[in-house]
């Protein structure tokens, strides 16, 4: 049985734009429970924006999210915010709290722990990303991978049903990059429900379930990583594939 609870998440028909500029033209994405989906695409064709939709964060203009079949756009918005759990490129974490600190607060603040218990919580999840011995640091004496496997350890504990990553190992040293994608991995085959917009084809291709291809706002291929890489059926895609492999 799966460690996580987990939901299938659906955008269907979404659309976004700032302003004139038309940034997302009916995109559909769908993550099964328990399985990855990860999103590829040239810079600027809307992949950040589509998972800020997808947690609203920002309202689509038009189209629906689904969690598990049932349409989430009535509900409060921070409801889906809080189910889902997100990674950033920069880990935001706050530099002058310790590393327990930084995981234990949403689950003050949010789930309302008393604060021993948030601790507990907070030491379990460090445990599990393998920086419990550096509860007690501050984030500036940690490597980036260590900060960021701090970030993932604090989307974490507040027991998302979702996991989105954005670019999460795009501002790391090259040598750091492989430690954090092994924690996705492992997040991944435990069964946890994925959305990763990544460069790492590597990543794309071994560990995700499904491939999304974007490009100037609309889903140009999606498929298994088998057909999305070996056998590419739009010219954009290919171009894409030569210009990063
Ligand atoms: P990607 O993540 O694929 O690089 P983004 O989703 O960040 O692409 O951006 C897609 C487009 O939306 C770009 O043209 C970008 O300039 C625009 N954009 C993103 N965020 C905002 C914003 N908050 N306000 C205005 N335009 C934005
Ligand atoms: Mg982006």
């Amino acid at each position: 049985m799966s460690e996580f609870a987990s939901g299938s998440l659906t955008g269907k028909n979404l659309h976004l734009s700032f302003g004139s500029n038309h940034v997302l033209r009916g995109i559909d994405l769908h993550v099964e429970k328990g399985t990855t989906a990860s999103v590829i695409g040239p810079s600027g064709s809307g992949k950040s924006t589509l998972l800020r939709v997808m947690n609203r964060l920002i309202e689509p203009d038009q189209g629906d999210i689904l969690l598990d079949g049932r349409s989430v756009l009535k509900d409060n918005p921070d409801e889906l915010r809080q189910r889902i759990g997100m990674v950033f490129q920069q880990f935001n974490l706050f530099p002058h709290k310790t590393v327990v600190d930084n995981v234990s607060l949403a689950l003050r603040k949010l789930r309302k722990l008393p604060a021993e218990q948030a601790r507990a919580e907070a030491l379990e999840q460090l445990d599990l990303v393998g920086l419990k011995h550096k509860a007690d640091a501050r984030p500036a004496n940690l490597s980036g991978g260590q900060q960021q496997r701090v970030a993932i350890a604090r989307a974490l504990a507040m027991k998302p049903e979702v996991m989105f990553f954005d670019e999460a190992t795009s501002a790391l040293d090259p040598e750091l990059v492989k430690g954090v994608l092994a924690l996705m991995a492992d997040l991944a085959k435990g069964g946890m429900t994925m959305v990763v917009v990544t460069h790492e084809m590597g990543f794309s291709r071994n560990v995700s379930d499904t491939v999304t291809f974007m490009d100037g706002g609309v889903v140009v291929e999606s498929g298994p990583p088998e057909q999305i890489f070996t056998n590419p059926q739009t010219e954009r895609l290919q171009g894409f594939l030569s210009d990063v492999l």
